[in-house]
């Protein structure tokens, strides 16, 4: 054997002396080439696969592949396969998956603070939200919150601000909204509830059937694009806007800890920029898809309307009240609410003057 082969030869092996000790730790099968284990994982999602939202469980598991030449694969399954859309957060908590694609804020129930990583009502825009999970310490607060859950988080994914559902009757007042069933979860649907409104929190796939057959008079889900898969306009004619209660809802990508700490650092950096991707990539193709699919809609008979002032009004402050309420009661939601309504408080002032003054300006004289 010459002397570059026996230097090779030593070296490869050295690293898989070490590769299947770190295996042995984390109980994955090495790889001889990199050192890096061949890793599997299972994505429990709250989503239909026909939905823009199951993009950003695609985008993670697709870009988590390429990253790592297929060493690191993670199949993501639509609700209802593995779990319940609505229990991915107690299917990740128990290890029966490694991770999950879903809403924060469909857990509030287990704690009120959750909202704030998804959307609340009168809460951020989609860039703002970015801003405050990235840079504004958002996503150090909502991790802190889910360690009480075994569980790690990371955006992945946002369906920019939504529209305000879809009613089988004009709703001009708060008055029209009492004993009105309407699917809607998280806070919004608190708040629709002191309205007066009958709350129903429903998955995306059987939103539509609740509708056609008048279980429920009123849903609302994401905006054009996907509401028009689901079918909704077949089902009711009036399309509300905006969606208060989501100005720019997040999706999570939910790691079960221990599977976290399994992962090599590097698989580790891999799904937090599979993750990063995924905000960007599903964010730009909602933008892009909602425009034309609302055109489709409005010729197809749907009858676009605003939300009155007097029920703008009312929401808002009972938004927050509730938000005040839930301080009170619940110290992880304090703490998150506090720093974030600093957030809020300051980056609604930076863009009164640059974001908004531009788009009122430029939408209104769109020709
Ligand atoms: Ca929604």
């Amino acid at each position: 054997m010459k002397r570059r082969e026996v230097l090779n030869t030593a070296a490869i092996a050295s690293v898989t002396a070490a590769t299947v000790a770190s295996c042995a730790r984390t109980g994955t099968s090495p790889n001889v080439q990199t050192g890096l284990p061949n890793v599997r994982w299972r994505m429990a999602t709250s989503w239909p696969k026909s939905l823009g939202t199951f993009i950003g469980a695609e985008t993670v598991s697709k870009r988590v592949a390429e990253m790592t030449n297929g060493r690191f694969k993670i199949t993501p399954f639509a609700a209802g396969e593995l779990v319940p859309g609505l229990q991915v957060l107690d299917a990740v908590q128990a290890g029966t998956v490694e991770c999950g694609h879903t809403s924060s804020y469909y857990y509030i129930g287990k704690s009120p603070a959750l909202a704030f990583a998804t959307s609340v009502p009168f809460g951020l825009n989609a860039q703002q939200q970015y801003a405050w999970l990235y840079q504004g310490g958002g996503l150090e607060a909502i991790q802190k919150v889910y360690t009480n859950f075994n569980v790690i988080s990371f955006p992945a994914g946002s369906t920019g601000a939504q529209m305000g559902g879809w009613f089988k009757r004009e709703i001009k007042s708060v008055a029209d909204l009492k004993g009105l069933k309407m699917r809607i979860p998280g806070l919004g649907g608190q708040v629709m509830s002191r309205l007066g409104v009958n709350v129903q929190v429903l998955p995306g796939g059987e939103i539509y059937l609740a509708l056609d057959r008048g279980a429920i008079d009123a849903a609302e889900w994401v905006g054009p694009y996907d509401d028009e898969k689901l079918g909704l306009h077949k089902a009711a004619q009036f399309y509300y806007y905006p969606g208060w209660w989501e100005p720019g809802p997040t999706l999570d990508i939910l790691v079960n800890l221990n599977a976290w700490k399994r992962l090599p650092k590097e698989y580790q950096e891999v799904l937090k920029t599979a993750s990063a991707e995924a905000n960007l990539n599903m964010l730009s193709q909602y933008d892009a898809l909602n425009g034309e699919a609302l055109i489709r809609l409005k010729s197809a008979g749907t009858k676009l309307v605003p939300y009155s002032q007097e029920i703008m009004q009312a929401a808002q402050k009972i938004s927050f009240e509730i938000f005040d309420e839930n301080a009170s009661k619940d110290a992880s939601f304090k703490q998150v609410y506090e720093q974030w309504k600093a957030f809020r408080q300051n980056i609604f002032s930076w863009n009164r003057i640059n974001e908004l003054s531009y788009a009122n300006f430029a939408t209104s004289t769109n020709s």
